[in-house]
């Protein structure tokens, strides 16, 4: 029998992580069910402010003999790790056999939009699946979307292999020797990413804070993903570790297209516009840009953290640009917070340019508007030149520079590869213990 099982918002251990629970899962499951792929570690929409911890929820795909006895198995290993403390509402959906379009659906909208958790109560009742939750069960939505998400044939997907602690780390100073990671992305990079900031040479693997994660290493291939592991020198056990198949560093998250008009709070989504007003510099060094599809505009906000604010500046009325970002509700209305941009359509700006002396030739002064004075032979003349002045910004999507990356942000040096055929395929050794 086929059963995939999602689970979310079983954050507890000071800040723990779902995906720590899910290594215990995998090593408590595996006499009993035959895991048909890796887990599924799906981020959802990164602007939803009330989100879980990470905003990250967990997939399981088996094949089992029993599936209550697997789903007992699952809800048992969530409620014993429960603390009860903390605002957690640790939540359970499973599903036997083929997925719903109704929860692929879901798992969509879940990753773009804001989902009320009565919205999903209901269409998962309407399907028939089993749930079962602590307290008011926040965790279905993203429980529900985590089954669907990678079952839509055309998804790019990577992988993230992650090492945890031993528990009686948990709490101190990670230390993991910088050399040995710069080693390890020269070595096999583009097939991992995102693992170091080059420009603030600092790690971007690392965890920080409390949570029982060391690093995570995130690639196309699970199998250069253990290479990369044995290629980083930790000085202290690794407990535990387990490799995800993931939709982070996707840019999945970017894929919605809409109108101004019809743009609602906690978006996240790409919209197409020209810029009606000149760039202002705001408090902070960030820039506001007001674009208009014709029927409405909103602002756009590029922040100095994501460096997209200088290329913000160059940016002139009556340029079209598609911008990529989150959407925040504001007391002025609607503001987007940009993660990317492209300039499409670039104005040709036209100066003014001081005139020719017709009689002598020499350069012409300014003296008032649109008022020419020749400094030599004093001919005064009443008219102005003008000149094309070039702007070459680059055609190509700007991205927010990689310490401002969220998980979903497909890194620079992804562009492209995504068209890897990836099979999938379970490696033989892709979970410790
Ligand atoms: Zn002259």
């Amino acid at each position: 029998m086929l059963l995939r099982i999602g689970f979310d918002d079983t954050d507890h251990y000071k800040g723990g992580c779902t995906t720590y629970l899910c290594s215990l899962i995998v090593e408590r499951l595996e006499k009993k069910a035959t895991f048909l792929d890796y887990p599924h570690l799906i981020r959802l929409n990164p602007n939803i402010p009330f989100k879980t911890r990470g905003n990250a929820a967990v997939a399981l795909k088996v094949e089992c003999e029993d599936p209550e006895d697997v789903v007992d198995l699952v809800w048992n290993v969530i409620s014993e790790n429960y603390s009860g403390k903390g605002k957690a509402d640790p939540s359970l959906v499973a599903i036997k056999g083929e997925v719903p379009e109704e929860v692929k659906c879901l798992s969509m909208r879940a990753l773009h939009e804001f989902l009320p958790l009565s919205y999903v109560a209901r269409v998962l009742k309407k399907v028939n699946v089993e749930q079962r939750f602590i307290k008011r069960g926040r965790g279905l939505v993203g429980a529900a979307a985590a089954i669907g998400f990678l079952e839509s044939d055309f998804i790019d997907f990577t992988y993230e292999l992650l090492t945890y602690r031993n528990p009686e780390f948990w709490g101190k100073p990670r230390r993991v020797e910088y050399e040995s990671i710069e080693v390890m992305d020269r070595a096999l990079r583009p097939y991992v990413f995102a693992n170091i900031d080059y420009k603030k040479k600092r790690p971007l693997i690392l965890s920080h804070g409390p949570d029982p994660v060391i690093y995570g290493i995130r690639g196309d291939f699970p199998s250069l993903l253990v290479e990369a592991m044995k290629m980083i020198k930790v000085y202290e056990p690794i407990d535990r570790w387990i490799i995800f198949k993931t939709n982070q560093c996707t840019g999945v998250h970017l894929f919605m297209r809409k109108k101004i008009p019809v743009i609602r709070p906690y978006d996240s989504l790409t919209v197409r516009g020209i810029i009606v007003q000149s760039p202002i510099v705001i408090k902070g060094g960030h820039v506001l840009v007001k674009i208009s599809d014709g029927e409405k505009t909103i602002d756009c906000v590029f922040y100095k953290k994501t460096r997209l604010n200088v290329i913000a500046t160059l940016i002139k009325p009556g340029d079209l640009i598609e911008v990529s970002g989150g959407v925040k509700p504001r007391r002025r209305g609607l503001t987007l917070n940009v993660e990317e941009v492209k300039i499409i359509q670039q104005v040709i700006v036209v100066e003014k340019k001081p005139p020719v002396c017709p009689i002598c030739g020499t350069k012409m002064k300014s003296k008032g508007k649109n008022l020419y004075r020749c400094r030599r032979c004093k001919y005064l003349a009443e008219f102005v030149d003008f000149e094309i002045r070039h702007r070459n910004l680059p055609k190509y999507p700007l991205k927010q520079a990689p310490s401002a990356y969220r998980h979903l942000t497909k890194p620079r040096e992804r562009e492209g590869l995504e068209s890897f055929i990836k099979k999938g395929v379970l490696i033989e050794r892709w979970h410790y213990p």
